[in-house]
């Protein structure tokens, strides 16, 4: 991650330590959702583990109130729910789901997607296979253009972007040389993509289009979900669409490995087929404890509307920097989901990644934690855990302003 890794030995919600005793502000781990060894997620792992923890062959309680608990948060008709243990799980159980109830292979992705570590996820990402290491893109895959207002060929300053890049999405489904794709998949807000915020309407027109083929639309909310986004508990709903399958990871068990898929009962009954789906790990009883608390927390603690406050604060901050900073291309973000596009000339775009990757290393010097990201590795990244507060927020763009200055 850094130019001096670092050791790291314990965690306090937005805090880490290392070896050395020297604390560091997490800005970037979105995984510690909400917070670092938060006590009450650690006392229900702990305590349910003391008890029992095994396989699904027996009914247990903790699995029905989770999985309750879980489809209340989501809207009609999402319902029914299976449990796994990470993100590539859940997509690769998605991606059965909707083979299996249309029948159909093929898959349509956006650009600079990333979803995961199987063989088929890493066939679908091109974050993946379009970088160091990849290969051609495969038969069943279609690729549309990532919907980014800042770099893309349609821009901010055109009201119908969003209706716009979701016509490649119609192109995809209608083309004839193959038959028709089974689903969209695409995460709620692109991360890897370089922390995007789609233009207004792009979901709804690209679901439109995917629907009219017979085909089912999948979001990802495995990086930008459980209220991150601080206006909605689900990135999906900030453009006014319910999916058909959605699936979560990451922030779901606050570091547990755990995961999710929500469908409706039309395509889990298609799927009911015969052929079963068998989980070791996956809605172990410590596991349902464990997204029981995190979900507890989330709720007792506001963290959505903290995301809310808290992001909306530091993504005012950075506009103050981009005026001060001519490095600073773009500002974006919804909550505590913000990006930070750095550009060596604000007329061609060119993207600054040295610079960003210099910067970032000067930001772990002075103790504070981001990342890069993006097709051009130029965005900084920021996602952290929801205990992140204003005074972490000024801390965060006060330090950058100072490597800003010093470049
Ligand atoms: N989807 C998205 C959007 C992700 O960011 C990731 C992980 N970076 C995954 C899926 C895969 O999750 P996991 O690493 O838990 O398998």
């Amino acid at each position: 991650s850094y130019d001096r890794p670092l050791t790291i030995v314990r965690g306090a919600m937005q805090y880490l330590y290392d070896n050395k005793g020297r604390v560091y502000l997490d800005a970037v781990n979105n995984v510690p959702h909400v917070g670092h060894s938060h006590p009450r997620v650690v006392r229900a792992a702990q305590q349910q583990m003391d008890i029992l923890n095994t396989n699904t062959r027996y009914l247990h309680k903790n699995l029905i109130e989770y999985a309750e608990r879980l489809c209340d948060t989501l809207p009609d008709p999402l319902s029914v729910c299976y449990f796994v243990c990470s993100g590539s799980e859940a997509n690769e159980l998605a991606i059965r789901l909707a083979r299996t109830h249309t029948g159909r292979n093929d898959l349509v992705v956006l650009d600079a997607a990333y979803h995961g570590n199987s063989t088929t996820l890493i066939d679908i990402s091109p974050y993946k296979y379009e970088g160091v290491g990849g290969f051609a893109q495969k038969d069943y895959v279609r690729k549309v253009s990532l919907p980014d207002t800042y770099r893309g060929e349609f821009r901010s300053d055109d009201h119908s972007a969003g209706e716009k890049y979701a016509r490649e999405v119609k192109v995809a489904f209608d083309s004839s040389e193959r038959s028709v794709p089974a689903a969209f998949m695409c995460e709620s807000l692109p991360g890897c993509g370089g922390q995007i915020i789609f233009p207004e309407c792009f979901l709804e027109f690209a679901y439109q289009h995917a629907r009219a083929a017979g085909a089912v639309c999948i979001a990802d909310e495995v990086q930008v979900g459980f209220g991150r986004v601080g206006t909605h508990f689900w990135a999906f709903e900030t453009q006014n669409v319910v999916p058909d399958i959605v699936t979560h990871g990451k922030p779901i068990g606050n570091g547990h490995p755990l995961g999710a898929v929500i469908t409706t009962e039309e395509i889990a009954r298609s799927f009911n087929n015969g052929m079963e789906y068998f989980n070791t790990f996956g809605g172990n009883p410590v596991s349902c404890a464990t997204g029981l608390a995190v979900l507890d927390v989330i709720e007792d603690e506001n963290l959505q509307e903290r995301a809310k406050v808290v992001g909306m604060h530091l993504i005012t901050r950075l506009n103050g920097l981009k005026e001060k900073h001519s490095l600073i291309g773009d500002v974006r973000g919804l909550g505590l989901f913000i990006g930070i596009e750095l550009v060596r000339d604000r007329e061609t775009l060119e993207p600054a990644d040295m610079e960003a990757d210099w910067i970032i290393n000067q930001m772990r010097n002075e103790q504070i934690l981001i990342s890069t990201d993006g097709p051009y590795h130029n965005v900084l990244k920021i996602k952290p855990p929801l205990q992140f507060s204003k005074d972490n927020a000024d801390r965060l763009a006060d330090t950058l302003d100072s490597i800003l200055s010093s470049i």
